[in-house]
């Protein structure tokens, strides 16, 4: 079986919205020329690293940021180089799809039949996935964008991939 995916989210997840918690600090970077603040945690990069060792999956980014969050997040809170969603700029509501709606749906092809966690702070990403992919292939933490990720989301990663480890015959479709 493939190796199931911890999928990353950076604005709202990695990057909370909330001001200063504690723990983080603010960070400007430029992707394409664009100055942003963020408010980064230096421990989220060991634990996500040892998350993923611990169950035998694989980190990726599932963020606007894209291949972005590779040169401008990872090297700041001691993550590696990661895969990618390769998620297209979104293109306007005029066709009915929302934000959230676009990025779940790139998510849902690029992971294809690999189970996997994401952490995301979409309000609607859990429903949408649905659309695409059937129940219990997957696990949506859905993150405070105010707070960003904590340990508790990061457990219950861990109680599900774990689950997942100890019946590798089972066809989570
Ligand atoms: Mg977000």
């Amino acid at each position: 079986m493939a190796k199931p995916l911890v999928l990353l989210d950076v604005d709202g997840v990695l990057n909370p919205f909330g001001g200063p918690p504690g723990g983080f600090r603010e960070v400007r970077v430029a992707p394409d020329g664009v100055h942003l603040t963020l408010w980064l945690n230096r421990a989220h990069g060991p634990r996500l690293v040892e998350l993923a060792e611990s169950t035998g999956s694989e980190l990726a980014w599932a963020s606007y940021w894209c291949d972005r969050a590779n040169e401008w997040v990872a090297p700041r809170i001691g993550l590696p180089e990661l895969p990618y969603v390769p998620i297209p700029p979104y293109p306007g509501h005029p066709d009915g799809v929302s934000l959230g709606a676009w990025k779940v749906r790139h998510v849902a092809e690029w992971v294809g039949d690999r189970p996997f966690v994401w952490f995301e702070d979409e309000p609607d990403a859990a429903e949408r996935l649905l659309d695409h992919l059937a129940e219990g292939t997957h696990l949506l933490v859905s993150v405070d964008p105010d707070e960003g990720l904590t340990d508790l989301h990061l457990e219950r990663a861990r109680t599900w991939l774990s689950a997942l480890g100890r019946d590798p015959g089972r066809d989570p479709r």
